[in-house]
């Protein structure tokens, strides 16, 4: 577990997890104060004691061919409220970039219609 910054939305901060889904690892970046267990009708629901709904899977991008969103842009996302990720098309095609930013419904959202001037390398 490791703390990557002060959640957007409360005073709690976003720790990272390791998690299994369908047998995959992934990471779970998520406030410490939002929390999800199975209820007895096997949902997936927030715990009566969480305040916050902050939680993003590093996984959020799989369809734009993006593997994994890392800790590290997790943390750059937190501290400037926004980052730039890397994007693939389908196999072969070309690599673009885009603006990520945190979302309140969603945890994160890229946003499409901003060009994105500089590159990362
Ligand atoms: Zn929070």
């Amino acid at each position: 577990m490791r703390v990557l910054g002060n959640c957007p939305y409360c005073n709690g901060k976003v720790i990272s997890k390791k998690i299994n889904v369908r047998g995959k690892q992934i990471k779970l970046f998520t406030c410490q104060n939002s929390n999800k267990e199975y209820d007895e009708s096997e949902s997936y629901v927030f715990t009566a004691d969480s305040s916050c709904t902050f939680r993003v899977y590093s996984n959020a991008f799989l369809k734009w061919n993006k593997r994994s969103f890392s800790e590290y842009e997790m943390k750059n996302l937190l501290k400037d409220k926004q980052v730039i990720v890397r994007l693939h098309g389908k196999k072969g095609s070309k690599e673009y970039f885009k603006y990520v930013i945190l979302d309140k419904t969603y945890g994160v959202s890229i946003l499409w219609d901003e060009e994105v001037e500089e590159k990362v390398s």
